[in-house]
């Protein structure tokens, strides 16, 4: 076991009693919610006050990065202070090991109440995980937007009429009323499935931004030009071809799940707005100025405001959580509320829509934490964290062992303003889900100035510097004047390898995702 940080809690002090009062942590996640969708990052396109709020309160973290860039893998980093390869979600498709060693069994153990409520999206229902959960169903275990069906820690499957985002949230306020053992400290982890696609906002938000334009991020037009040829192969790029919808008179809804589950009522509300752009977009087409950059650029645009109205869902009931918070003030104190999302997401970056490679976009996370107690207001981080460091974290800040086998570091040294001279100075990364979206494999490390891409299924590497290069378009691995640096980053990448034990056989053919594929 390492050792438990925190002097106070084995402080003499007359106030030991209230200092070892154990911190209670509500664990707020989206799923592929952007940096640039988050305004406490600065340069952001939209407006998140209740987010901001907590980083504002608390801490923002400005480099924090996941280990591997899609949702199960990421939430599997989230749950076990692992990479991939060791607790064994390399892919989306990948077994659940639940009887591992797990951050919410640990703090179960340590006398906590613990609760999950909203997307899962591991492939098999938890089981002892947490003392309560309640977790969406359907759609690959991704869930519905509206009248999504649940599953509960009895087993029973309920089908709820209402919007996703706002039931989870009812479901999380109701379980701090009136299910949770008030007489033990509280650990609840409250998972959105916005704004992962289909990106169906709830109708309060749809008529937000429909005259506004959206800035396009500066490679929305990316040529991909000295990079490797995977990113122009990439099944990821905005506009590629533009889907409408059929108008209300004209739509079958039980063509598609997500239609399917909504009433009547809902479907005729949902086409009051979407059929005006249906008809703008088809009346483009027919005067033939639905092409080239143009078609892109209304792409990108239908996408992104679907894809903010959806936040705007997030960020009101993240409202919702904080507000519950202020009327309970003396729980506020002691509770340590963290918002972040599974991944980022490429929101028009390199022409993209999508998640999984190791740019900047793709492998970055949002993270931002508020804890009164503990915690200065305005408090920023800019090491290098990633998401294998969120459960030693939370263990380190409940007062709690963290397991030798935990990959992750605990960031309480840092939250607490104190410098850490030995904290990590890079970052490994490894993409499984080979072939997906058509991205291969690929693994690689980046520092705080520099990245080492290393696509081992052809053997290409790239090479970045992201101080002089922050949109990553310029391959540099065949600059001689990088040599040394891309020489000492190779050495690191292979450190990293054999730090974190990466089997040797993860870079020998045949190329398929650990535990995919498997009968
Ligand atoms: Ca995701």
């Amino acid at each position: 076991m390492r050792g438990v940080l925190g002097v106070s809690l084995l402080s003499s002090s007359p106030l030991l009693a209230q200092e070892i009062e154990k911190p209670n942590i509500i664990f707020i996640m989206a799923d592929d919610h952007a940096n640039r969708a988050i305004s406490a990052y600065g340069d952001s396109i939209n407006s998140t006050p209740n987010i901001d709020r907590i980083a504002n309160e608390g801490v923002l973290f400005r480099n924090n990065f996941c280990a591997n860039s899609i949702c199960g893998p990421s939430r599997a980093s989230i749950l076990t202070g692992q990479h991939s390869h060791k607790n064994g979600v390399t892919g989306n498709a990948s077994k659940w090991n639940g009887k591992q060693t797990l951050l919410p069994r640990i703090m179960k153990e340590a006398g906590y109440n613990t609760a999950l409520i909203g997307k899962w999206h591991l492939n098999s229902n938890p089981g002892d995980e947490f003392d309560y959960w309640k977790i969406l169903m359907g759609a690959g275990r991704q869930g519905f937007y509206y009248n999504p069906d649940f599953v509960t820690s009895e087993g029973k499957t309920v089908m709820m009429k209402g919007y996703s985002t706002d039931l989870v949230t009812d479901e999380a306020l109701g379980w701090l009323n009136n299910k949770r053992d008030k007489k033990k400290p509280f650990m609840l982890f409250v998972q959105y499935k916005a704004p992962h696609v289909p990106r169906m906002p709830e109708f309060r938000f749809m008529d937000r931004y429909v005259n506004d334009t959206i800035p396009e991020p500066k490679t929305l037009f990316d040529d991909y030009e000295s990079r490797s040829s995977y990113l122009k192969k990439a099944n990821m790029k905005i506009g590629h071809r533009i889907k409408t919808l059929p108008l209300l008179e004209d739509h079958d809804p039980s063509e598609n799940i997500y239609y399917a589950r909504m009433t009547r009522e809902q479907l005729v509300k949902w086409h009051s707005f979407k059929d005006p752009e249906t008809k703008h977009i088809l009346k483009l087409k027919q005067e033939g100025k639905l092409v080239g950059k143009e078609k892109k650029r209304l792409a990108y645009q239908m996408f992104i405001k679907d894809y903010l109205r959806c936040i705007d869902g997030v960020d009101e009931n993240v409202g919702r959580l904080l507000a519950w918070l202020d009327q309970h003030q003396k729980i506020k104190d002691n509770t340590i509320i963290v918002y972040s999302s599974d991944q980022s997401y490429f929101t028009g970056q390199h022409g993209w829509a999508e998640k999984r490679f190791m740019y900047e976009d793709g492998m970055r996370m949002p993270l931002m934490m508020r804890w009164p107690k503990k915690i200065k207001a305005g408090t920023e981080v800019k090491e290098l964290v990633q998401n294998i460091d969120f459960a030693p974290s939370f263990l380190n800040m409940a007062g709690v062992e963290i397991p030798d086998h935990m990959q992750g570091e605990s960031v309480l040294k840092l939250v607490s303003g104190e410098k850490n001279p030995k904290w990590r100075k890079s970052l490994y990364y490894h993409y499984y889900d080979h072939g997906k979206h058509n991205v291969p494999r690929h693994e690689g490390v980046r520092s705080d100035r520099y990245k080492l891409i290393h696509y081992y299924t052809d053997d290409v590497w790239e090479f970045y510097d992201l101080k002089t290069d922050v949109d990553e378009l310029h391959n540099q691995y065949r600059n001689g004047s990088y040599k040394k640096e891309i020489k000492k980053l190779k050495k690191e990448l292979y450190r990293l390898r054999n730090q974190y034990e990466v089997p040797d056989n993860h870079f020998k053919a045949p190329y398929v995702s650990v535990g995919y594929h498997k009968k």
